[in-house]
């Protein structure tokens, strides 16, 4: 947003469009223009919205708000923050990083896979350290999870961000929370607005309800979620949610960027 955008006063256009949209509700708490009559505003009907966009232009300014609002949020909590509107932007810039030689770990992502991370990190001379394939065995995952703790950039994404710029995770085996938490160089973390929630408890409830049901099928994961596409809070073995965490401020002495992507990715 320009420094133009940032100062920009409402016209009175702008303002009667306003008030027109406020006097469609009845509240104790309108600003005074709302008590204007369809008169002054000189419309007909106070309950006809005009159209002054594209869907697709509302969309994106919107993304746009919440995103710098995120950005906003996360650098008042300490984290280095952008924002970016597309995943190849987010994909750049984490790929800035990347310097022949350098191991890169990487937390189990789909978004990270569909912005062609992975191979994008090998073609910059990055050393991957990936242990989300169906060809390794199972003590060859492990290694790769202890090796990612202490690689020289670790990058992962987010299974959930709160209003307020805190990172909420769930983790099966407890490597991604770990190395978010401890032991690698440096963090970038991605995440994308489709995980946004209003709360903690909201992000947990996404994760549990949406996400968690796809990974289960996906993997062929035999929890109820699977089956009846919402948690259960099983006591299933497979159960895949077993550590929490809440990241409200980067860990002490960590070098730790979060990336906000205006695009949907993973889920
Ligand atoms: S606790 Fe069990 S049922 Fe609930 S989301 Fe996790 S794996 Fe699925």
């Amino acid at each position: 947003m320009s420094e133009d955008q940032k100062e920009r006063k409402f016209t009175l256009e702008e303002l009667k469009h306003y008030a027109r949209f406020c006097a469609s509700y009845h509240s104790d708490e309108l600003p005074p223009y709302a008590e204007m009559t369809t008169e002054e505003l000189n419309i007909a009907d106070p309950f006809v919205f005009d159209f002054v966009m594209s869907i697709d232009d509302a969309r994106a300014q919107y993304k746009d708000v919440i995103g710098q609002h995120l950005v906003k949020q996360l650098r008042k909590n300490d984290f280095k923050a952008e924002y970016f509107p597309t995943g190849k932007e987010a994909a750049d810039y984490a790929l800035s990083f990347v310097k022949p030689g350098m191991s890169i770990g990487f937390g189990g992502s789909i978004s990270l896979q569909e912005i062609g991370l992975y191979d994008s990190v090998r073609k910059a001379g990055g050393v991957p350290l990936i242990h989300s394939s169906t060809t390794i065995r199972c003590d060859e995952i492990l290694e790769i999870q202890r090796k990612q703790l202490t690689c020289d950039l670790y990058i992962s994404s987010s299974n959930g961000i709160t209003r307020n710029g805190w990172l909420v995770n769930i983790d099966g085996t407890g490597n991604r929370v770990a190395a978010l938490a401890f032991g690698p160089y440096k963090t970038i973390v991605i995440v994308s607005l489709n995980k946004l929630g209003g709360s903690v408890e909201e992000c947990i409830d996404r994760i549990q309800n949406v996400a968690c049901p796809i990974l289960c099928r996906r993997g062929n994961r035999a929890n109820p979620c699977r089956e009846l596409g919402y948690c259960t809070d099983c006591n299933s073995e497979a159960r895949i949610c077993r550590v929490y965490q809440i990241m409200k401020r980067p860990p002490n002495r960590s070098d730790f960027t979060v990336v906000v992507v205006g695009e949907s990715l993973g889920f």
